[in-house]
């Protein structure tokens, strides 16, 4: 995508061929049209096409041109925040409604994959999120008793059990989530596409919503060179919004995260690194992420933008960091390099907004947009078909607002990685 080996690296190179789908062209309708073609989109474009609705969805670019294709692919549950959080920010009844849904996302990916026979490396085996230090230690326990106290089978792992699943001595603790696991992020996007069209969905690629007006109770949407009205318009465009829905991207502030692959391991060394093969993340400020694929490539990541002086800094940093980490690896050749930007909200929680009757949508995961896309996306559908009314929805609605200082916050989070992985002081 892009030509750029930088923007969905590794994914793209493994990823399955997406479906064809033709750009819009000419003058069409639908009963609904879905703008953007991540998981939010895709899942509810498959949805409402199982259940017969006769709907289009738009893409700017590719299937999973977005975060979509570009994340980690750590199938969480929940979100970053505590979910005590949820309740504290959203009151008790949206905060409980909207953690179920979240712990519960994962099985719903997995059935969705089972379903429809998606080829996306799908490891079911759960998550490590990974104590740094005592501080680390303390915030897991805290965050184990918060999903706990909801039965959901999370354990606190000591350090010597910690050491075995991930082989390296350099967390204090872990907590172990079996709701959760990994998959090829940019994968499943393609096959949740393919899927959508078996069902009956029409996707169109290279359509860019460009402007939008209301025809008495009908939405029209142009592109570049077509347009379509619509009784309903889903807006799934999330952190990479353009157009009329910018302010989808205006309301969160991006966090740069990068992924650098190794070639493959070999066996011995696939016996020692993640022999388990859990997705892991650890609780730095400025975190990294660790897990490997289906060939056995161990993927890096952390905060930071692979441009510029960012390229060199991230990189360097990522050998020195993986080389005490892992001494074992010997010589660390990457065979893929690439980043995307992470929207992140004010209150580190989505959002579900209505722009006008009938156009709506959620964004903001935080960096935790599969099993959330999915699901959100399936309930869109649901609402659309009129299972699901507004008052049940797992958020309120709330009006979309720029979040103070935007700008700042995001040179910020770019020079201050550099910075943190230009000293150099990780681990
Ligand atoms: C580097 C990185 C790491 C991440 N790691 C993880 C992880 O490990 N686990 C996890 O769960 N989540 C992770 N995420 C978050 C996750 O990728 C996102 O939350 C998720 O992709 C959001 O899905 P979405 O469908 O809502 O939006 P997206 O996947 O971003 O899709 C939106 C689509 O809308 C299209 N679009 C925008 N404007 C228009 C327009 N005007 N007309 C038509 N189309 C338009 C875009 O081209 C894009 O394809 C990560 C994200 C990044 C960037």
């Amino acid at each position: 995508m892009l030509d750029n080996p930088r923007s969905h690296g590794l994914w793209e190179k493994t990823a399955p061929a997406p479906p064809a789908t033709p750009r819009l062209e000419g003058s069409l309708s639908a009963s609904v049209v879905i703008v953007g073609g991540g998981y939010t989109g895709l899942s509810a474009a498959l949805h409402l096409a199982e259940a017969g609705t006769d709907i289009h969805l738009l893409e700017a670019a590719e299937i999973g041109f977005g975060g979509a294709g570009r994340n980690v692919g750590l199938i969480n549950a929940g979100m970053w925040v505590m979910p005590d959080d949820f309740t504290r920010e959203l009151g008790p009844a949206y905060g409980e409604r909207a953690l179920t849904l979240l712990g519960d996302g994962p099985a719903l990916v997995r059935e969705t994959i089972r379903k429809h026979y998606i080829d996306c490396e799908l490891v079911e085996n759960g998550t490590l999120h990974l104590a740094v230090g005592q501080d680390g230690l303390q915030e897991l326990e805290e965050r184990a008793r918060q999903w706990q106290r909801r039965g959901a089978p999370v354990t606190i792992l000591d350090a010597e059990e910690t050491q075995r699943r991930v082989g390296s001595s350099a967390y204090a603790a872990a907590l172990l989530d079996m709701r959760a696991g990994t998959l090829q992020p940019l994968a499943y996007a393609r096959g949740l596409a393919h899927a959508a069209v078996k069902a009956g969905a029409r996707l169109h690629t290279g359509s860019a919503v460009i402007s939008t007006e209301r025809n008495g109770n009908k939405h029209v949407l142009y592109t570049a060179h077509g347009k379509i009205s619509a009784d309903w318009v889903i807006v799934a465009t999330d952190a990479y919004s353009t157009g009329p829905w910018a302010i989808m991207r205006e309301e969160q502030v991006h966090l740069p995260y990068f992924n650098l692959a190794t070639k493959p391991l070999s066996d011995n060394l696939l016996r020692s690194i993640l022999p388990g093969r859990e997705g892991c993340w650890d609780t730095r400020d400025i975190l990294s992420s660790l897990r490997m694929d289906r060939a056995g490539r161990l993927i890096f990541g952390s905060v930071g933008a692979l441009r510029g002086t960012g390229t060199g800094i991230h990189k360097s940093w990522a050998k020195r960091s993986l080389a005490r980490l892992f001494p074992q690896l010997g010589d660390i050749e990457f065979e893929a390099e690439w980043y995307g930007q992470i929207g992140m909200t004010d209150n580190a929680l989505p959002r579900l907004h209505r722009f006008d009757r009938n156009v709506i949508g959620f964004c903001g995961y935080n960096g935790r947009g599969i099993a959330p896309g999915t699901t959100f996306g399936r309930i869109l559908a649901r609402h659309i078909l009129g299972q699901i009314s507004e008052a049940d929805m797992p958020l309120p609605l709330s009006d979309p607002k720029q979040p103070s200082l935007r700008g700042i916050k995001e040179a910020y989070y770019e020079a201050g990685a550099q910075i943190a992985h230009f000293a150099g002081e990780r681990f």
